[in-house]
């Protein structure tokens, strides 16, 4: 199968685009006016690859500056960055949050992106984070323990004092003295437990806020930041999961590649961002056939995976026909530009996942599958011989 590659596309399309809408906010130029021009900056340009590489990486710093002095914005690391952010398409967060900010008051500032920044930062999953919140957890965890070993002590001397007071009664000392005592011993008691239930108060809400914190982290790594959709790595878990209760209720268990055709061709010839739509388009028709039987996931680049428990492999090929004509069949407008795309497409294989000793195994197969309906013409699904 055609794996998604590194190369990566020029963000140029893209960049003129918001540019362009950008320009347009500053010089109040008519609409027609703006459209006439990005149609114009779309068409390829003649010339070396070199060359066209390296006007795209001066464009781009141009922009970059064009970007920081239109906003008066100071010239520092942090604000290069996320100009580059959003002029490339690189960080879907801070590309939303300055679209959002410009269309309601169409200026941004130093400490705005300051802001913004530290919300990414917040937001971003990373091995440091991670890190952080594991040790909180360890710590929470250590102070519970602590707290229930003092908790079991102080009962412990409470009992222990208690029984020596009450061998005094016994052997007829004197009952007033007993008893003071047996009050002040009770009353320490008391203001013990309440101490203790304090602070397990205060242990029980840190670990309510890290387990929240921790779902947050467990979603961001198992979903993929573009499309919303489980990633690779959440679907890999879903596959094991399903396989075993396949195997328990005596079901089948089919699993489809799908690889969008061509979509380096749209990339080149929209933009990043136009490419970027078309995948959340394209997974959110995927999606649609999703439930509790059906479980649709990015597997990476342009390729989807669908898994379908109690469908045979042939029913599958069906169900996932279907989608690939829904989409064939419908004509997609690039909404920068108001014009029609090409038709846009994809290919899929199909496997039987029982037929094969290993999961692994009937994903090679469905991707080879996959491979033979792109050789044989694409906007296609195949199903993989069971021999394979
Ligand atoms: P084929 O029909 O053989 O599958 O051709 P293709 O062009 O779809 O396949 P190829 O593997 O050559 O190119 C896939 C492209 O998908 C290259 C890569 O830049 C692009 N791509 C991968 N992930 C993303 C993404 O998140 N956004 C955008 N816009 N493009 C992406
Ligand atoms: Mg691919
Ligand atoms: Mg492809």
């Amino acid at each position: 199968m055609t794996g998604a590659t590194s190369s990566s596309a020029s963000p140029q399309h893209g960049l003129t685009d918001r540019l362009a809408r950008w320009a347009r906010g500053l010089s109040g130029k008519s609409e027609e006016d703006a459209e006439e021009e990005e149609v114009e900056q779309a068409r390829p340009r003649a010339g070396a690859a070199s060359n066209r590489e390296i006007h795209r990486r001066r464009q781009l710093y141009e922009d970059i500056g064009d970007f920081l002095f239109a906003h008066d914005l100071d010239l520092t690391p942090l604000n290069f960055g996320v100009a580059l952010d959003y002029l490339t398409g690189a960080n879907i967060g801070v590309e939303k949050a300055i679209r959002a900010v410009l269309m309601e008051r169409g200026k941004i500032t130093n400490g705005w992106v300051e802001a913004v920044a530290a919300e990414q930062r917040a937001d971003e999953v990373t091995p440091e984070s991670l890190a952080t919140m594991l040790d909180k957890v360890e710590e929470n965890l250590s102070q519970f323990t602590g707290l229930m070993t003092e908790s079991r002590n102080s009962a412990k001397d409470y009992g222990a004092a208690l029984q020596e007071q009450a061998k005094d009664l016994v052997a007829g000392g004197d009952n007033e003295t007993v008893l003071t005592r047996l009050v002040g011993l009770t009353r320490s008691m008391v203001e013990k437990t309440r101490q203790v239930e304090g602070q397990l108060r205060e242990n029980q809400k840190q670990t309510q806020a890290l387990r929240s914190s921790l779902e947050t982290a467990r979603r961001a790594a198992e979903h993929d930041h573009l499309t919303g959709l489980p990633n690779r790595r959440a679907f890999e878990a879903v596959l094991r999961e399903e396989l075993k209760l396949a195997q328990e209720e005596g079901e089948q268990l089919s699993v489809a590649f799908c690889d969008i055709d061509h979509f380096k061709i749209i990339n080149d010839t929209h933009g990043h961002d136009t490419g970027d739509r078309v995948l959340k388009f394209v997974a959110g028709l995927l999606a649609k056939a999703s439930n509790d039987r059906c479980h649709v996931a990015r597997h990476g680049g342009e390729e989807f995976v669908m898994l379908f428990r109690g469908k045979t492999a042939a029913e599958t090929c069906d169900a996932v026909d279907r989608v690939r004509e829904d989409l064939a069949t419908r004509s997609l407008v690039n909404r920068t530009n108001g014009e029609r795309m090409e038709r846009v497409s994809f290919s899929a294989g199909v496997a039987n996942v029982l037929a094969y000793e290993d999961p692994r195994g009937a994903l090679k197969a469905a991707d080879r599958a996959l491979y033979l309906a792109k050789e044989h013409g694409r906007n296609r699904v195949y199903l993989a011989a069971e021999a394979d």
